[in-house]
């Protein structure tokens, strides 16, 4: 795949991003090695810029990464030459493991756990509050679908001993929370009590379902320092109703299992590139649908022994932050906000790219939507599939139609479905916006044709 070969570098309004020495030097480290040694990039090395060119221009000069590459080479593909990943397997240093996207075939990664628990400490220095609760043997409690993580059961119920490992227990052992008991909601209040985790890492449209639960029955949940919101871009229904629950600091964490901890929320609200462990490339949506100040991110890793990557394509949209952070942090990129997955954007009527964000804000301007799914069915029509715990949809969709022609335009036709619940793809994550038909992805992005 070479799309964006050859890209030139678009200059772009935002405040001046610092890169230290040390940076740079990592960064062609890691960029020399990866060329040199991970037979993936063979076919690569021609568009080398060469080491008298600028290191930020030669990761430009690169194709993307994306994740067919890292099918077609998985899984050893992106390990270095000379290092002997038979042997590695079989003591442990690493393992296998297969993401479980919810848009795409899974892909069997290489897993370094010093690696990833590098990755994950340094983005810690990026917010106040993680920074001084001295982490690391810290107990945490998660909660996201046990298919991505942790311990699942559909049958029966586990004991709180079955679903701790080390120092982190897993709240869930049922995938579908459109299927979680008052019962189990309770169990989980009771074991944050009980656990008392410094940490409450947590996808964000399964942490709001417990935290409507909590609201409906007036149940206060135990704080912990801080609720990390991570494996799905939180919507802003889904941070009002923990919001009203959590009153410590509630911080977004944004990354993937294939490139480690790449952006990490500030104090400040702002989102901070990890440049201890990654670099990241920015290309601008063309302007018709968002650009220069909206855009895909690309991060290449810096300290994986096992797995080399370049300009891996993450599949979000991102929105660069327009002035300079108040936290005093400038090193790398600053975001205002990530946009959501490119596979969740819609498009307007004249043809624009909506993103998932942009959809949820106009959403979430309307009282009383506590749940959404939103499906473009044809590039007139939307319909939107939606939970109320307060409002009728008298009240509701008026309110709605009004939002989504603005975002869409005036004609566009909205259908309405008030549901119970609503359940995350295959168990595994939610997906808020989505279209039924094809967008063409190369007439997305700036200086492409
Ligand atoms: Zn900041």
């Amino acid at each position: 795949m070479l799309l964006g070969a050859q890209e030139q570098p678009t200059p772009l309004p935002i405040p001046a991003s610092t890169y230290t020495p040390e940076y740079r030097a990592f960064a062609k480290a890691a960029f020399e090695g990866a060329l040199a040694h991970a037979p993936a990039y063979r076919t690569w090395r021609r568009h080398d810029r060469g080491p008298s060119v600028d290191i930020f221009a030669r990761y430009q000069a690169m194709p993307v990464l994306g994740k067919a590459d890292l099918r077609e080479h998985q899984p050893g593909g992106f390990v270095p030459a000379g290092r002997d990943l038979d042997s590695a397997l079989a003591n442990g240093e690493v393992e296998l493991v297969k993401t479980s996207g919810s848009t795409s075939e899974a892909v069997t990664n290489v897993w370094c756990q010093e690696w990833w628990d590098a990755s994950e400490a340094s983005s810690w220095k990026l917010h106040a509050a993680t920074a001084s609760a001295r982490l690391g043997d810290h107990r945490e409690a998660i909660l996201a679908s046990p298919l991505c993580v942790g311990f699942g059961s559909e049958v029966g119920y586990l004991t709180m001993q079955q679903r701790t490992l080390w120092h982190y227990l897993f709240l869930t052992e049922k995938a579908d929370p459109a299927e979680w008991s008052p019962m189990l909601c309770d169990r989980m209040i009771e074991e944050l009590a009980q656990f008392e985790p410094t940490i409450l890492e947590a996808n964000p449209s399964f942490l709001s379902v417990l935290c409507r639960h909590a609201i409906k029955h007036r149940r206060r949940i135990r704080q912990p320092a801080v609720v990390i919101l991570t494996y799905e871009n939180p919507s802003l229904i889904h941070l009002r109703h923990i919001r009203s629950i959590f009153q410590c600091p509630v911080i977004s964490s944004y990354g993937a299992t294939e490139s480690g901890y790449v952006f990490m929320q500030c104090e400040a609200g702002r989102l901070h590139q990890n440049v201890e462990q990654c670099h990241v490339d920015f290309q601008p949506l063309a302007p018709r649908h968002g650009g220069p100040m909206v855009g895909r991110v690309l991060a290449s890793t810096f300290h994986n022994p096992w797995r080399a990557l370049i300009r891996f394509d993450m599949g979000d949209l991102v929105r660069l932050a327009t002035e300079a952070c108040p936290c005093g942090r400038h090193e790398g990129l600053t975001l205002d906000a990530i946009e959501g997955r490119i596979a969740n954007a819609t498009l307007s009527l004249a043809g624009k790219l909506v993103t998932q964000r942009e959809a949820d804000v106009a959403i979430a301007e309307v009282d009383g939507v506590d749940q959404y799914e939103l499906v473009q069915t044809d590039p007139a029509t939307v319909c939107i599939r939606y939970v109320s715990d307060t409002r009728e949809p008298a009240a509701v969709e008026p309110e709605l139609l009004a939002s989504l022609q603005q975002c869409y335009g005036s004609s566009v036709k909205i259908i309405f479905g008030r549901v119970q619940a609503l359940s995350p793809v295959r168990g595994v994550k939610y997906r808020l916006a989505r279209v039924d038909f094809e967008i063409d992805s190369h007439e997305l992005f700036a200086g492409r044709p």
